[in-house]
């Protein structure tokens, strides 16, 4: 079995896990978001491909979801004492050693997703993971407060402001002249079915298809998708901020809408959904919590159930 999975970091790499428990033979490639990716102290740091290296490769920060386990953070007050910053974002020791190595290739002119194959050796995430392209994306979001109307990195809406100031507009500022990188086609063409993990879905997935090429390419296949809103919420996070600011309504229904029926075949909701219909879309209940490894595969197998379901249906 062939699976291609789209994935941004935390709901994306959980439920990644519990797809890896649920298929281990099958072969998973991964099409990791960078919209996220920001340079930092002349680092460049990939958010959300490390939270799903770390998750699957067994360095994750358990309860917080993304950074190193056993993490410290010597490097960051070093050169806080320095007063350089951003001192809003977390980067540990741990992590810095990542990044640095990821910076040290890309300026050798290794692409980024040959290096994040060179870090994935180290690894061992038990997929493919590939960036969605190796061109810059930059997720910015346009906000307006006291200093006035300006548009500011995801990241410092996401991460510094916590998404307190409402975000007027999101955009993937470079998403239009960029390409799938290497493998990204060709795994989705090769694939039996696509699923659409929990992960953000303006943010996540969303930046992800708005790479030229890869929408095309998926809408070609089975896709299933797993609701990342419960009961009219995001389990955890801010997602709502990102549907608010592109006028959707943070509800199961509405986000199967948003990726539309051309795209999605079949969509998992809550039991707390259950009464979510999508015109064209074969909507399914059951409990969609990641709570524990055996919950969250079992949302996988479901997923991979569905997605067998329906192609053989097509087929026939
Ligand atoms: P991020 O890049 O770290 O924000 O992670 P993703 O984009 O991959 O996923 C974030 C989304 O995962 C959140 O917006 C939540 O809606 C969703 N999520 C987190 N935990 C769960 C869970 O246990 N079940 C479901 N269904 N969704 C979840
Ligand atoms: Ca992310």
């Amino acid at each position: 079995m062939k699976i291609v999975a789209l994935a941004g970091g935390i709901g994306g790499a959980r439920f990644l896990r519990g797809l890896r428990a649920a298929a281990p033979e099958a072969e998973i490639t991964v099409v990791g978001n960078t919209g996220d990716d920001i340079s930092l102290f002349g680092l460049r740091v990939c958010p959300d491909l490390d939270t799903v290296m770390y998750t699957l490769g067994g360095g994750i920060n358990e309860e917080q979801g993304w950074g190193r386990v056993d993490e410290t953070f010597v490097v960051k007050e070093e050169l806080g004492a320095y007063g350089v910053g951003p001192t809003w974002f977390g980067l540990g020791d741990r992590d810095f050693a990542t990044h640095i190595v990821r910076t040290q290739m890309l300026e050798a002119g290794y692409k980024l997703s040959a290096v994040t194959e060179a870090l994935c050796d180290r690894w061992k995430p038990g997929v493919r993971l590939i960036p969605m392209t190796d061109d810059q994306v930059e997720t910015h979001v346009v906000i307006e407060d006291e200093q006035g109307r300006r548009a500011v990195h995801f990241q410092e809406w996401w991460v510094r402001l916590r998404a307190s100031v409402p975000a007027l507009s999101i955009a993937a500022v470079g998403a239009e002249e960029s390409t799938p990188a290497p493998g990204v086609i060709k795994a989705v063409e090769d694939a039996d079915f696509v699923l659409f993990p929990p992960s953000n879905p303006v943010v996540s997935i969303g930046t992800i298809l708005a790479v030229p090429g890869i929408r095309d390419a998926i809408a070609a296949k089975t896709i299933v998708g797993v609701s990342p809103i419960i009961g009219g919420a995001p389990v955890r996070g801010m997602a709502d901020a990102c549907l608010t600011a592109i006028g959707v309504e943070t509800s199961a229904r509405a986000v199967a809408e948003l990726y539309g029926p051309g795209l999605l075949d079949g969509w998992l909701v809550d039991d707390a959904d259950a009464d979510v219909r999508v015109p064209g879309v074969d909507v399914r209940p059951r409990p969609l919590l990641m709570s524990d490894a055996d919950t969250t595969s079992a949302i996988a197998q479901a997923a991979i159930d569905l997605a067998l379901e329906l192609r053989s249906a097509e087929e026939s």
